[in-house]
């Protein structure tokens, strides 16, 4: 039977780890070739053997999503090797700390910003120039509940709402040009991401998991599999959307 996204070219940023790692997984599993792209270098090619030892086709390509120059190398490298991008998924992002407006400093400010924000703007940017060449496409960006509902931690916060509005941006500019452009906002999931925070903190992880009504915390295969659909066929008509993976969190 055929895979969801059988034959395409995909490219996962933040697939060294996490919901990056699993959706790369994921890709391969329902088809794909996979790029991966991460500044983890041993995180990225532990993820290609993974994909390797499911039969999959991948490379990873060390990427800094937050400067121009290796995002441009980055697509550049996913066409010389595949022949086209059919679909990406923009996951690499950083938590930073838990800092309200008040107490953010500009460097931190501008280290999630750069990374989270213009991160998923210069990957689109050039994601998109090589979609217009071929009139098709589809990309999912990484936000979050938090992209949707407000929480003390300011500048992730703010650059998660940022990736909402540049979703629906891009989702209206390049509509007609055959490129869907949706996000997912996933609540909490277990990842090396929460770990690293709850690892400071058990409390918290107790009070988070009682937030979800589902009375747990997500994983990462429950993300990567709405990915997947949002970039398949079957979603052919979805673009421009934020979709919740969060066990009901914003809907209370
Ligand atoms: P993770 O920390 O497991 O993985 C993130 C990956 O991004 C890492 O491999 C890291 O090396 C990479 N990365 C960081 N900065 C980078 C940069 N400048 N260039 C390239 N790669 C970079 O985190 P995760 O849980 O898999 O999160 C993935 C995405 O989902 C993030 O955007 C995160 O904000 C979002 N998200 C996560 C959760 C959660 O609970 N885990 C919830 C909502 C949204």
């Amino acid at each position: 039977m055929a895979g969801q996204v059988d034959g395409k070219v995909v490219l996962v940023t933040g697939g060294a780890s996490g919901i990056g790692r699993a959706a790369a997984l994921a890709f391969v599993q329902e088809g794909a070739t996979v790029v991966i792209a991460d500044l983890d270098v041993q995180g990225g090619e532990a993820t290609v053997c993974q994909l390797q030892e499911q039969h999959g086709k991948a490379c990873f390509v060390r990427t800094d999503v937050s400067k121009a120059a290796e995002v441009e190398a980055l697509v550049h490298e996913a066409v010389t090797r595949y022949g086209r991008l059919d679909c990406a998924f923009n996951s690499a992002g950083i938590l930073g700390s838990r800092f309200a407006v008040a107490d953010t400093t500009e460097e931190e400010w501008a280290q999630i910003l750069g990374i989270n924000l213009t991160g998923v703007w210069l990957c689109m940017k050039y994601e998109i120039c090589q979609m217009l060449t071929q009139m098709h496409g589809a990309i999912v960006n990484a936000s979050s509940v938090m992209g949707l509902v407000g929480s003390v931690r300011a500048a992730y916060t703010a650059s998660k709402h940022g990736v909402v509005g540049l979703t629906k941006s891009a989702a209206l500019a390049y509509a007609k040009a055959g490129i869907r452009v949706n996000a997912v906002c996933p609540g909490y999931i277990h990842s090396p991401m929460t770990e690293a925070a709850f690892s400071r903190n058990r409390e918290q992880r107790e009070l988070t998991i009682a937030r979800h009504p589902v009375g747990r915390l997500g994983t990462p295969e429950e993300v990567a599999a709405a990915v997947v659909w949002l970039c398949s066929e079957a979603a052919s008509f979805v673009t421009g959307h934020t979709l919740t993976v969060d066990g009901g969190y914003v809907a209370q």
